[in-house]
């Protein structure tokens, strides 16, 4: 990775040699189309596509049927609040920890929003969680790395409502923890393959019940035969994946999971910069210490100035508002500075990140 220091791994994980390796030998000796041809390469890209979706079916304890390949979480929420039908009439549970991409399809719905409190941690309060026809529960924000107890939230949200669905942004909960939807009961829940280590492109939506709901999407796949004016469409999970699907991105899930399992992001990383960083007057952690990410400001200065100080000296962190704009109004300030780590961080690249810090700082 030449002379930078990526510290973004929460808005996108470097690739693993094994991952790319995977995507250019499809791309080199296997490419081919899925589900359209009966020649050896359709029947290799077949059976690669039947064994990635075993493998991410077992990598969050479900089943094959279970998963659907999206084009990411934006995607997936956006056919989930398609699939559900929403009217002015529904009410939509969401959080203040919620990413842009997690309320707005809800919002531009036109459903009602009601927003479930925050406790003195900024985690949900499942106590006061509101009655509602679908809660959306983020599972880990991308500000403030914290795992929310999604199992408690979706249990309190069925007290009020049985029927309620319950709707998981597990973006950023899926690098660090192990998803067991099973243990949730969640009815859809949704990450980014490219947060994993894989590639660009490809998302992941579990649904608990697929045959309770109709596509939002149609075209080529998703049709098994039309006969005069009567359309028969594929089974689950097929017929919910209208079109081409992201055949290269899919040939390198699998590598980029077993990197995941085998070695997950090292946080005693951040734990040691959070212990440097708080000895500096200037700087206002917002995270915990024990959190997946590092998020702070620095008084007197703004991020973007920070971003471009630390950027010359080729450090990638994120500044800006990370696309969660609702918990940065919560917190009282308009943007932070994030650093997230992967597996292929080092010490020593958070201890010379930490020398520029403190240069630029003082
Ligand atoms: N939710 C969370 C918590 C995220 O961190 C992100 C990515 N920043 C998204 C949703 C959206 O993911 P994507 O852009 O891959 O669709």
């Amino acid at each position: 990775m030449n002379k930078i220091i990526y510290l973004d791994a929460a808005a996108s994980y470097q690739k693993d040699e094994t991952v790319i390796e995977a995507e250019v030998d499809f791309l080199r000796n296997h490419y081919a189309n899925s589900g359209r041809g009966i020649c050896s390469r359709a029947a290799w890209v077949d059976d690669m596509l039947n064994f990635m979706r075993r493998r991410v079916a077992s990598f969050m304890n479900t089943n094959a049927e279970n998963i659907i390949f999206t084009h990411g979480t934006t995607d997936s929420i956006n056919q989930i609040v398609r699939m559900l039908n929403l009217t002015d009439e529904s009410v939509v549970a969401v959080s203040d920890l919620d990413h842009h991409s997690t309320r707005l399809p809800f919002v531009m719905s036109g459903a009602g929003i009601v927003v479930c409190p925050l406790d003195n941690n900024y985690d949900i309060d499942f106590n006061k969680i509101p009655y509602a026809d679908v809660v959306v529960i983020t599972a880990m924000s991308n500000v403030l790395g914290a795992v929310q107890n999604v199992a408690e939230i979706i249990r309190c949200a069925r007290e009020k409502n049985p029927n309620v669905i319950a709707v998981v942004d597990a973006a950023q909960f899926v690098v660090h923890e192990k998803i067991d939807v099973a243990e949730w009961g969640a009815d859809f829940v949704c990450w980014s393959a490219h947060k994993i280590g894989a590639d660009t492109g490809l998302g992941i939506m579990y649904m608990k019940n697929p045959s309770r709901f109709a596509p939002v999407q149609f075209g080529g796949g998703m049709v098994n035969k039309i006969v005069a004016d009567e359309i028969i469409f594929n089974n689950v999970p097929d017929v919910f994946e209208a079109g081409t699907l992201p055949l290269t991105q899919i040939a390198g899930l699998g590598a980029a999971i077993d990197k995941l399992e085998e070695n997950r992001p090292n946080l005693d990383l951040l734990k040691y910069m959070y212990d440097e960083l708080k000895e500096m007057s200037r700087v206002r952690i917002l995270t915990a210490r024990d959190a997946a990410l590092l998020s702070f400001v620095i008084d007197g200065m703004h991020v973007l100035d920070f971003g471009a100080m630390v950027g010359v000296r080729g450090v990638c962190v994120r500044v800006g508002n990370m696309c969660a704009s609702w918990i940065h109004k919560l917190m009282g300030i308009d943007a932070s500075i994030r650093i997230s780590v992967g597996s292929y961080n080092t010490k020593e690249q958070v201890q010379q990140v930490i020398k520029y810090i403190k240069d630029i700082v003082k």
